[in-house]
């Protein structure tokens, strides 16, 4: 007689409990998220904000009122080259234009997680075909991370270099574009990538892009650099980049660009262009006895003041300030020499000193 030996209950229960550990064990819990008791009345009322007005065709439209107005139709002092140079791009009719040959464009501003906003519009008549047509870009990451700008309007070209790709690595949901001469317009939602201090990947870019008003990417991670036939592997880079145009040899215009950023209010910082940083770069001499040193890395200067090193981020191209502690470096000039005043705390009179090397 064949004998079967069924478990007890107890067992089968203990059982399960083992295994559900086993499993709770595998996937670690999330952090707990702690929200106000529901309907509390001393919870802060969100800001009243200007939603602006929604461009026509015919006319551009207004930026919300707590976005930086990075173009208005007139003054393009927010862009420079890449280097920090003055730009060649012109301004026309309430677009600015880039001009064939001159090179990308990037903000002054540096810029973390946002949403940003432009509008653009592709030469008309068309010239050219697939990539030739129309070909612009929208750029995080100084010059990392690519969206397409191109005239997709009838045009084909292969689907991941097509208008509002994030290049080289997804093609749009949908193709929303609009004729060439005609205003479109990009919302985007930009996350950077995020890493430790030891350079590993805490979590990838992320893209949320709508063109003409539909949604052509939700939450997109990007798995590198957008170059041409290559997937460059992410590579730490700091929270806040400029934002770049590119110049890819056709007159694409753009106009109504603003962004807003996301996450804590801080202080606007700015990327200088190297010659500026090197131009402060030396010791200083305070009094007799006390001096400091600035050196540059990439696009930080490095304050070294009373056995500390500082890294300094630039708050206007003269005023930087660490992220660490209160410390504040204002470079100036007196009688021809440059001069640096580095101030701790708000109630410092600040250490004077003139650059002795
Ligand atoms: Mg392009």
């Amino acid at each position: 007689m064949k004998r079967y030996i069924l478990p007890s209950l107890t067992g089968v229960v203990a059982l399960g409990i083992a295994v559900a550990a086993t499993t709770a064990q595998a996937q670690p819990a999330l952090p707990p998220i702690h929200l106000p008791l529901g309907h509390d009345r001393t919870r802060p009322l969100p800001p009243v904000v200007d939603p602006g007005q929604p461009s026509t065709q015919e006319q551009a439209g207004k930026a919300p009122s707590d976005a930086v107005v990075l173009f208005d139709g007139s003054d393009i002092a927010q862009w420079v080259a890449m280097n920090g140079s003055p730009t060649k791009w012109v301004v026309k009719g309430g677009a600015m234009e880039c001009v064939p040959g001159s090179g990308y464009v990037r903000t002054l501003q540096s810029f973390g997680a946002c949403q940003f906003h432009l509008e653009f519009a592709t030469p008309t008549p068309p010239e050219g075909s697939s990539q030739g047509r129309g070909n612009s870009g929208l750029f995080f990451g100084m010059g990392r991370y690519e969206i397409q700008v191109l005239d997709s309007f009838e045009n084909k070209t292969y689907a991941d270099g097509s208008c509002g790709s994030i290049y080289n690595q997804y093609p749009p949901l949908v193709n929303a574009s609009r004729p060439p001469g005609q205003w479109q317009t990009y919302d985007i939602l930009w996350t950077p990538p995020q890493f430790d201090d030891e350079g590993n990947l805490l979590s990838r870019p992320r893209v949320t892009a709508f063109h003409n008003g539909v949604l052509i990417h939700y939450n997109a991670e990007l798995v590198g650099g957008t170059d041409w036939l290559r997937r460059v592997p992410l590579q730490p880079q700091p929270g806040k980049l400029p934002i770049a145009l590119q110049d890819h040899g056709n007159p694409v215009r753009y106009r109504n660009i603003w962004v807003r950023e996301l996450g804590p209010k801080s202080k606007p910082e700015f990327y200088l262009s190297d010659q500026l940083l090197d131009s402060y770069c030396g010791r200083y001499q305070f009094g007799r006895n006390d001096s400091c040193t600035v050196t540059r890395r990439d696009g930080n200067l490095l304050l070294r003041f009373s056995g500390v090193e500082f890294v300094l981020f630039a708050e206007s191209p003269t005023h930087f300030f660490a992220k660490t502690v209160d410390v504040q470096a204002e470079f100036g000039e007196n009688d021809g020499r440059p001069t640096l005043v580095v101030t701790v705390g708000e109630d410092d009179n600040g250490r004077r000193g003139r650059k002795v090397e």
